[in-house]
């Protein structure tokens, strides 16, 4: 995906850095603030970068957090399956795969978005940008 080694992407993508500067911070509040989330700076508060490169470019995170919510199920059903030798009720899956899937949601909906504006867009990063201390 990338064109040369970047030893600093992994690191913004943990950070939800923006894919231009690595440096400015996608989103306005934490994973966990529940009722701010998901709100976003419209502009890199570091290089300016608009996020939403054209409209409704983040639509394609619903896919990407498709796919997360089915990777969090099958990782928390395969080791219940794992740890309990297979003899598991129903309902010792079903409690931890909804719980996990409820509580990680909010991780999983920003990371859909700051996999879409990383890995799925044209912007790369500007070593000219980065505010770096
Ligand atoms: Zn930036």
């Amino acid at each position: 995906m990338c064109d040369k080694y970047e030893p600093s992407k992994l690191l913004s993508v943990a950070k939800s850095k923006c894919p231009q500067c690595q440096s400015g911070k996608m989103f306005k509040y934490g994973a966990y603030n529940l009722k701010k989330f998901s709100q976003m700076h419209e502009h890199c508060p570091v290089c300016g970068l608009k996020f939403e490169i054209e409209p409704g470019f983040f639509w394609g995170g619903m896919y990407v957090s498709y796919a997360f919510s089915v990777a969090i199920m099958l990782v928390m059903g395969g080791a219940i399956l794992f740890f309990s030798n297979g003899k598991a009720d129903f309902w010792t899956y079903i409690i931890p795969i909804i719980g996990s899937f409820i509580g990680l949601s909010p991780v999983s909906y920003r990371m859909a978005r700051v996999f879409m504006i990383h890995f799925f867009s044209p912007i790369r990063f500007n070593p000219k940008l980065a505010n770096r201390k």
